[in-house]
C-alpha cells in the first residue's frame, strides 16, 4: 500500500513560510510565549503535519480506483477496518477511526490497497465524518459500478471529547448505502454481521 509519504499537499510546502508564520501568530495571540525553547520549532513542525494530513487535496480520489480487474465474482467483498485520520472542518481537531466497505461487483473489482488509497484521498482533508462515508460510497458506485455498496465508518472526534460534548471513547457511526443494499435488508444485514467477527 502506498504510504502518506508518497504525497503531499505540494500547496502546503510552496506556502511554508507563510504557514509557519501564521501558526507563530496564533500561538502568540493565545498567550503563548513563542521564544520559549518548546515552541520554538512547532510552528515548522505544525506546517509539515499539515503537508501530511492535508495530503489528501494533492489526489483527486476518482484516479485512485482507476484500474480495476475484470471479475466473474459477483457475491459480496468485504475490506473492513482501514484505518483513517482526518480533521473535523468545524474545529480543524483531529477524528479518526475505520471504514469498512461491502460491494457486491458487477465486472469490476479494486485492488484491497486501491481501496486503503482513496480512503486517504478522501479523508487526509478537512472533512466531516458523514461526507466522508458518502464520497466513498459514490466514488465506488461510479468508478466500480458494482450492483451495490455499503460502506460504514466508525469515528472518534476530538473536538467533541475536548469540549466535553461526549465522553472520550465514544464512537459516532455513519453508514450510505447505494444500489441494491437499498432495497435488500438481506444484503445489508450479511454485511453488518460480517463486521462483527
Ligand atoms: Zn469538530
Amino acid at each position: 500500500m502506498a504510504g502518506v509519504k508518497d504525497y503531499l499537499n505540494k500547496q502546503v510546502g510552496d506556502n511554508r513560510e507563510q504557514i509557519e508564520h501564521h501558526v507563530r501568530e496564533i500561538l502568540k495571540l493565545i498567550g503563548e510565549d513563542v521564544e520559549r525553547e518548546g515552541l520554538l520549532d512547532t510552528p515548522a513542525r505544525v506546517t509539515r503535519m499539515y503537508e501530511e494530513i492535508f495530503a489528501g487535496y494533492a489526489i483527486e480520489p476518482r484516479d485512485v480506483l482507476g484500474v480495476t480487474f475484470e471479475e466473474n465474482h459477483e457475491e459480496l467483498v468485504i475490506v473492513k477496518d482501514i484505518t483513517y485520520y482526518s480533521q473535523c472542518e468545524h474545529h480543524m481537531a483531529p477524528f479518526f477511526g475505520k471504514v469498512h466497505i461491502g460491494y457486491i461487483p458487477s465486472g469490476h473489482i479494486a485492488g484491497l490497497s486501491k481501496l486503503a488509497r482513496l480512503v486517504e484521498a478522501v479523508s487526509r482533508r478537512l472533512q466531516v465524518q458523514e461526507r466522508i462515508t458518502s464520497q466513498i460510497a459514490d466514488i465506488m458506485d461510479e468508478v466500480l459500478q458494482p450492483r451495490g455498496v455499503m460502506v460504514v465508518v466508525e469515528g472518534e472526534h476530538l473536538c467533541m471529547c475536548a469540549r466535553g460534548v461526549k465522553k472520550p471513547g465514544s464512537k459516532t457511526v455513519t453508514s450510505a448505502v447505494r444500489g441494491t443494499f437499498r432495497k435488500d435488508a438481506a444484503s445489508r444485514a450479511e454485511f453488518l454481521s460480517l463486521l462483527k467477527d
